[in-house]
C-alpha cells in the first residue's frame, strides 16, 4: 500500500487521458482511481503501471482495470518473503525431546538419576520449574527402592521381576 498522497500524484499523471474523471460529479470515480492506485505495493510499482498506461492507452483506465494492472505488477515485482527461520522448538533437542531434562532410567545400563539437559529447553524449564529435576529424582528414588531388588542392584541394577523397565 502506498499513501493517498503518493497515489494521488500518480492518478494525476493520468489526467491528460480521455475519460479521466475530472468533472465535479465524477469525484467518486476519481477517488476510486486513487484507492486502486493505493493498492500498489510501492510507489515504484504505481509509477510503472501509470507509465505503461500512458505509453499504450489514450483512455483513462477504469478503477477495476487499474487495480488489476497494479496487482499484476505487485505480483511480478513481489520481493520474495524471507524464509521463516524455524524457532528452536520444544522438539529441537534430540537428547531431552524438549523436556529439558534427561536420564531417570531405572535399572539397566542407563540407570541414572534425572539431570538437566544442556539445551535451551533445559534453561527454560529450569527457570519455570527450578525444582523439576529434584522432584523427579525424589519420585525416582522411591521407585528405585521399591523396584530394584537389592541383590540385583549389586549385579548391575536389573529391573525387578515385575517387569518395570524404567521411565516411571
Ligand atoms: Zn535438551
Amino acid at each position: 500500500m502506498i499513501s493517498p498522497e503518493e497515489a494521488a500524484a500518480q492518478v494525476e499523471r493520468l489526467s491528460g487521458l480521455d475519460f479521466f474523471p475530472r468533472a465535479a460529479d465524477q469525484l467518486a470515480g476519481l477517488k476510486e482511481l486513487r484507492l486502486a492506485m493505493q493498492s500498489a505495493a510501492t510507489v515504484k510499482i504505481a509509477e510503472m503501471v501509470v507509465t505503461d498506461v500512458m505509453a499504450y492507452q489514450s483512455e483513462s483506465p477504469k478503477p477495476a482495470a487499474l487495480r488489476s494492472a497494479i496487482w499484476e505488477m505487485n505480483e511480478k515485482l513481489a520481493v520474495p518473503k524471507p524464509v521463516a527461520v524455524p524457532q528452536p522448538s520444544a522438539h529441537h533437542c534430540g537428547r531431552c525431546q524438549g523436556f529439558g531434562y534427561v536420564g531417570g532410567h531405572i535399572g539397566g545400563e542407563r540407570h541414572a538419576p534425572w539431570r538437566w539437559c544442556d539445551c535451551a529447553n533445559a534453561r527454560r524449564a529450569q527457570y519455570e520449574s527450578p525444582n523439576l529435576v529434584d522432584e523427579a529424582n525424589a519420585v525416582r528414588d522411591k521407585l528405585v527402592k521399591r523396584f530394584i531388588n537389592p541383590i540385583n542392584s549389586v549385579a548391575g541394577l536389573k529391573p525387578a521381576a515385575d517387569g518395570y523397565h524404567g521411565d516411571f
